[in-house]
């Protein structure tokens, strides 16, 4: 085995399982959190005995005051975070807790970024670049999902240039996470569907990264069959309680993983189409795959044969070469399953624009990780792929 050494980041606490929210309220008191800023968006604030109603129960029980943020955007923009940061100083809070998905997350996050570490988040995008920690926050998450409330990653928007950057530092990991899947049994098909295919591909882009040791292995392996499993139910029957559960344990799996293995030239290209057409990221992520692992395959082959075998493809007496191509079709039955559109074009991609994202994927932190060193001509060549796909 080569010698390697490597940072292993786990989150602090998580707490698990149906009705879990109800302990929130005890917690931030724990964590002596006087004033929140509760940071949402305006559909969960208002969904009836949702997340946002239960946590805010929980932490009027307990006593604890707080101030809601409602403006959480789908793939959050700098405006965003820097709205979360005046409410919080002019309002005199002390710590954040985020009620949704990734966009909630990483909002909450982007804003204690920009609360201790200066201004502007645009020069802090990259690995480690962040000197102080962030003020207390929680996370309540409601998608499985991004694994945003356990990971290091604030994935932002820069409104002006369309361009979606990543800042990843062990100071953004939240200190207390809720998973509860009572919350998620109301998500509609469409985002089960998106926010499972982010799971998925974060389960497999850090199985074949540079950076995977057999920690994060053991973390995919368990993810891509805990999903293979129950994210058809989960779409098919989304109050089906067990799928659901698995669901979230097949995010949280995948999300220790990739903050550790890192991710691919999945994310890194799925950054610039939710960046340019701010299209649904699980969506983006899921239309790529294929077409990345197809180009990644030569890198491994070994590991896309494993690969198979996870998802349950029968490999017996197949080339090594053979088995490896019967995952990219396990990845594409996936996506057809759960009504993942076929090809970007689905999305508003536009050829044109194929040169410019090809450059700036190749600058995105997630891409350094990839198995495969690719050039601008290749990159721009996956996207082609999955645009000409029928
Ligand atoms: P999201 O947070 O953007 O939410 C999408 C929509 O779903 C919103 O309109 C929201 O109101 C709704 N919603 C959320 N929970 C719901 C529920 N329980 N019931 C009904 N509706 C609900 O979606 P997401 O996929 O969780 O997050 C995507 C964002 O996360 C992207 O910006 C992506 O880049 C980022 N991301 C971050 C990380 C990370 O580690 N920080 C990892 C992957 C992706």
């Amino acid at each position: 085995m080569a010698e390697r050494s490597y940072d292993f980041l786990m989150p602090s606490v998580n707490f698990f399982g149906p009705g879990v929210i109800s302990k929130i309220g005890e917690r931030a008191k724990m964590l002596g959190m006087k004033k929140p800023v509760v940071v949402t968006d305006k559909f969960l604030e208002g969904l009836k005995d949702g997340a946002v109603e239960q946590t805010l129960t929980s932490l009027k029980a307990a006593g604890v005051d707080y101030i809601i943020y409602n403006g959480v955007e789908p793939n959050p923009k700098i405006r965003n975070i820097q709205e979360v940061k005046k409410l919080y100083e002019e309002s005199g809070a002390d710590s954040i807790i985020t009620v949704g998905g990734g966009s909630a997350h990483d909002t909450g996050k982007g804003a204690g970024i920009i609360l201790t570490n200066g201004d502007d988040i645009t020069k802090l995008a990259g690995i480690e670049t962040l000197d102080n920690a962030l003020p207390p926050l929680i996370a309540v998450n409601t998608t499985a999902g991004t694994g945003s409330e356990l990971t290091r990653h604030a994935v932002i928007t820069n409104e002006e240039t369309h361009l979606k950057f990543v800042v990843v530092s062990w100071r953004n990991i939240p200190l207390v996470s809720f998973n509860d899947p009572s919350l998620m049994l109301d998500v509609p098909k469409g985002l089960t569907a998106a926010t499972g295919m982010d799971a998925f591909v974060q389960a497999i882009e850090p199985y074949v990264s540079v950076d995977h040791n057999p920690i994060t292995d053991s973390q995919c392996i368990e993810a891509i069959k805990l999903i293979e499993t129950s994210l058809r139910e989960a779409v098919a029957n989304g109050h089906n309680l067990e799928a659901r559960t698995k669901m979230v344990e097949a995010e949280m799996l995948a999300g220790m993983a990739f903050n550790n293995a890192n991710l691919g030239y999945v994310h890194a290209m799925a950054h610039q189409l939710g960046g340019q057409y701010d299209a649904p990221h699980g969506v983006c992520c899921a239309l790529l795959l294929p077409y990345v692992e197809q180009y990644n395959i030569i890198a491994d082959p070994e590991r896309f044969a494993e690969l198979a075998e996870i998802m349950g493809e029968n490999t017996e007496g197949l080339s090594t070469r053979d088995a490896a191509e019967l995952s990219i079709k396990a990845m594409k039955q996936m996506s057809q399953d759960v009504g993942i559109p076929k090809s970007i074009k689905e999305i508003g991609a536009k050829p044109e624009d194929f040169e410019l994202m090809a450059e700036n994927a190749l600058k995105d932190g997630n891409a350094f990780s990839n198995p495969r060193k690719g050039t601008k001509e290749d990159i721009i060549k996956i996207f082609q792929a999955a645009y000409d796909a029928e």
